[in-house]
């Protein structure tokens, strides 16, 4: 294909002004998830930069675990669940985070990975790097590894990287 994931994301990606709040430019992903040439261009772009450097793929609930589930299946790895508190059945770690307003909590069931496995993290989009730094937490907690964190978009000024001290961050797409 000729067309590059910047020009395809460009084409596909929905944004939405003013949601869910005023002054929030929504980053919206279904479109490339419903397109089928986009769903595969994205996940196929995140996995390469990795490529022998991961054992599992986790994502991060919700947009992330369609991503995760993609790249595991496509690189032949299992998947973890990071998922917002209280939907996880059994012993979970859990890890506490504010957000620009108020906070929020990711948890991980804690028997589905032992220590030293190398987790790539995915998620949809990387703005103030609140969420993803959670999700690194958690992994370390295991006594994982964080083998690298793949994001489609990364938010331009929010920082997000600074928060994610040294760990390895591919972004598809840096973005407004
Ligand atoms: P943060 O924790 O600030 O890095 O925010 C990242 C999480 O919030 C991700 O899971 C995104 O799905 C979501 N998010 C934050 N800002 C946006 C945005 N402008 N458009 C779409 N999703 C966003």
């Amino acid at each position: 294909t000729s067309e590059s994931i910047t020009d395809l994301l460009d084409r596909l990606c929905a944004i939405v002004p003013d949601y869910p709040q005023p002054g929030i430019s929504f980053k919206d992903l279904t479109p490339v998830f419903a397109d089928p040439v986009g769903l595969r261009r994205m996940v196929d772009e995140l996995i390469a930069p990795f490529e022998g450097r991961f054992d599992i793929v986790a994502g991060l609930e919700a947009r992330g675990f369609v991503l995760a589930a993609a790249a595991a299946y496509a690189s032949g790895k299992g998947m973890l669940t990071i998922r917002k508190a209280g939907k996880l059945p059994r012993e979970v770690y859990r890890d506490e985070y504010t957000l620009e307003y108020g906070s929020g909590c990711l948890e991980m069931h804690r028997d589905e990975i032992a220590p030293g496995t190398r987790v790539l993290i995915l998620d949809d989009v990387l703005a103030t790097g609140g969420t993803v730094g959670s999700a690194v937490r958690l992994v370390e907690m295991t006594g994982a590894v964080v083998a690298g964190i793949g994001v489609v978009l990364e938010l331009d000024g929010l920082e997000g990287r600074a928060k994610l001290d040294g760990h390895e961050v591919v972004s598809l797409q840096l973005v407004h």
